[in-house]
């Protein structure tokens, strides 16, 4: 059991595209000896519903959290939020209009799967969305898993790799949102909007775009980044004088490499997002 003061504040429960439930989530966070926990599902909040009475009951902290799809120069970004009222008509319309995106991107790539004699239907990969006792945002992983299942790949990776990674032959950018009105969103619930993993931003021009804009903070510890390869990051979040947060990006079974709490941050940066949450 660890006693220092760690908190996870990066992990997907089923509501996205984790294949642990909320409550699985905050049990196994438990059990690691994690003390506070983000779940930042992609483009929703849903999972609080469940989560914040869950947490009391396990003695958790829970910092609230999403992770928002955005793009920039043609490159995807993802942008945590955390502390945002999750209540904000604001947040909930955003949420919608993502759940609306992603539809009719994902009909988009398995049109373009179908053209490639890959015969899967909206109805399996909602399914296999479905299938853990969460779902509201259905995204690639989930057309990956109806892949494997109907035996057209042998693994969630070789689906990305084959068929829907970024610029495979069935991938779909589909509408997207700016980095900008995500963080205006961010910033209309009252919370804080951290640009997540840099560490996977590939292009430094990005980088140096996106650090100009109104961002509250940075990713520095991400997943199974080693800490002597996360100063680069650090160190560009404290020159700003951004919050630096941390998280494991924890998806379950579907990453099964990357566990929980592998990457966290400590009980200053928790409390000072927890003020933040608190003062609303
Ligand atoms: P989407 O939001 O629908 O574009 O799906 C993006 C999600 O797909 C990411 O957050 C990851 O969870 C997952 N993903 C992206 N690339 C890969 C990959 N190569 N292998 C497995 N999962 C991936
Ligand atoms: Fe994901
Ligand atoms: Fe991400
Ligand atoms: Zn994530």
């Amino acid at each position: 059991m660890i006693h220092e003061f760690r908190a996870d504040l990066h992990c997907h429960s089923t509501f996205s595209d984790g294949t642990y439930t909320p409550e699985q989530l905050l049990t196994s966070a438990k059990e690691i000896g994690l003390k506070g926990l983000s779940i930042t599902d992609h483009d929703t909040v849903d999972a609080y519903e469940r989560a914040i009475p869950f947490a009391k009951h396990m003695g958790i902290d829970l910092i609230h959290g999403v992770e928002f799809s955005a793009r920039y120069l043609r490159k995807s970004v993802h942008i945590l939020g955390y502390a945002l009222d999750i209540y904000h008509p604001a947040v909930k319309h955003y949420c919608f209009l993502h759940r609306e995106r992603r539809k009719t991107r994902n009909l988009e790539m398995i049109a373009k799967l179908n053209k490639h004699g890959l015969m899967i239907h909206y109805a399996d990969v909602e399914k296999e969305a479905s299938s853990n006792n969460g779902f509201s945002v259905v995204g690639r992983p989930h057309i990956a898993l109806a892949l494997l299942r109907r035996g057209y790949v042998n693994s969630i990776q070789q689906a990305f790799k084959l068929y829907i990674g970024e610029n495979q032959k069935c991938f779909v950018d589909g509408p997207s949102f700016s980095v900008a009105e995500t963080i205006d969103v961010i910033h209309q619930a009252s919370g804080k909007a951290i640009i997540a993993h840099p560490h996977l931003i590939d292009d430094n021009t990005i980088i140096q775009e996106l650090i100009k804009l109104n961002f509250d903070g940075i990713e520095g510890y991400y997943s199974m980044f080693l800490r002597e390869h996360q100063k680069k990051w650090v160190d560009l979040g404290e020159s700003k004088g951004w919050i630096i947060t941390g998280g494991s990006d924890f998806h379950g079974d579907i990453k099964p490499h990357i566990k929980l709490g592998c990457s966290w941050i400590n009980k200053v940066t928790f409390d000072e997002l927890a003020k933040y949450q608190a003062s609303k």
